[in-house]
């Protein structure tokens, strides 16, 4: 198999998997239990806090458990508009991912008014325009860090700065920025941030939101007083471990992991443009997070592509995750001024931890060819593009 789907999720680490392993055969006590066994686990549960606070420049009391990167969005964007009930604006970009999206269009729905940012061809978002939407009525401006399906990585500094100007929170999801490029909360200047487990080879529904020190929020989750009274519900305590064992794999890691997914990112690209006619890259050339690369291929459907390699035992993907079984065409591909059938033309591909040279072998033996068959039966004329 070659999974080239990094973005969607990753597998996880054997060194995760074996931690996980071994705190559920070993401990099993609830972390609020004053006794020892539960005293342990509470112990585990904030070494794993302090790990993953470490690694974002943040301090341990800033950092809070949630069940997913999307419930961390979700925190981060209603749980400020609550705590400021006189501020009823926010303002996000056009290529979020439906974590923030559709939690917009729900706030739409309770009178919150959303403005949004929008991006160019390469899928950096418009500064100026974010500057004329800011006021001090803003309650939150949620940017990404890293867009999903295109890898643009935005200038989250000069996010920050225009917004604080106006004294106004920032959010950045930073979902797919970490683990692959530097996330620091004070470099970033940032006010919250979401992470999620299973996009670093950790395990699936466990996520984290930073909350800097101060920052007015309220709970998206009552009940009793788990992590700080700002998320009640007993801890997800094995994702936990598995969240905190992802982040020190990844520290580890981090030379040796940026420096082999890049140089296979580039023989990818390097040949992707040399072998196919008329491919053409959907996102920055260089502000980009390097493993993600998506390509439109014209004249093509992407789904015939995705199954073609499928049957070759290459996974990739024609969009988010998430928006896989929709017949709609990509916002993101839109909102960078694609047309819907070169939209429709466009593979994701998504390197990560665990791919090999002889993975990209693969996919550049397989992939010209089932482009070049799929073109000669296409009814569609790439000379038109
Ligand atoms: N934000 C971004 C940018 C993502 O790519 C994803 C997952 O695809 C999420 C949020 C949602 O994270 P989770 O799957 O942990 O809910």
């Amino acid at each position: 198999m070659v999974y080239l789907d990094n973005n969607a999720t990753t597998p996880l680490d054997p060194s995760v998997a074996e931690k996980m392993a071994e705190f559920l055969r070993e401990h099993f006590g609830n972390p609020s239990s004053l006794y020892p066994i539960g005293r342990a686990v509470r112990e585990i549960v904030n070494n794993a806090r302090e790990t993953i606070a470490k690694a974002l420049g943040a301090s341990r009391s800033e950092i809070f458990f949630t069940g997913s990167g999307t419930e961390s969005d979700n925190f981060a964007m209603r749980g400020v508009l609550n705590a400021n009930p006189e501020k009823k604006h926010i303002i996000i970009s056009d290529i979020e991912h439906p974590a923030v999206l559709r939690t917009a269009n729900y706030l739409e729905t309770k009178g919150i008014e959303v403005s949004y940012v929008p991006v160019d061809q390469y899928g950096m978002i418009d500064l100026d325009f974010l500057s004329d939407a800011v006021t001090p009525q803003t309650a939150l401006v949620s940017i990404m860090h890293a867009n999903n399906e295109l890898g643009t990585i935005q200038p989250i500094e000069e996010v920050s700065k225009i917004s604080r100007e106006q004294g106004v929170l920032v959010h950045t999801d930073a979902v797919q920025s970490f683990g692959k490029i530097s996330v620091n909360v004070k470099d970033l200047d940032v006010d919250l941030l979401s992470i999620s487990g299973h996009k670093i080879y950790g395990p699936k529904g466990i996520g984290a939101l930073y909350i800097r020190k101060g920052t007015k929020i309220s709970p998206l989750i009552y009940g009793g007083g788990q992590e700080r009274e700002m998320r009640a519900g007993t801890e997800n305590t094995i994702g936990i471990v598995g969240l905190g064992e992802a982040v020190r794999v990844m520290k580890e890691r981090w030379n040796e992991d940026k420096k082999q997914v890049e140089k296979l990112a580039d023989k990818l690209k390097k040949n992707i443009e040399g072998k196919i006619p008329k491919v053409k890259l959907n996102g920055h050339e260089t502000k980009r997070i390097k493993g993600t690369l998506n390509y439109a291929f014209p004249g093509l459907e992407a789904e015939a592509v995705l199954l073609a390699l499928a049957t070759k035992e290459i996974y990739v993907s024609t969009g988010s995750a998430c928006s896989e079984d929709s017949e709609e065409v990509s916002h993101v591909l839109s909102a960078i001024g694609l047309k819907p059938e070169i939209a429709r033309s466009s593979i994701r591909m998504s390197l990560g931890r665990f791919n090999t040279e002889e993975d990209i072998d693969v996919v550049l033996r397989e992939l010209p060819e089932i482009v070049e068959n799929l073109r000669k039966i296409s009814a569609l004329d790439i000379d038109e593009y």
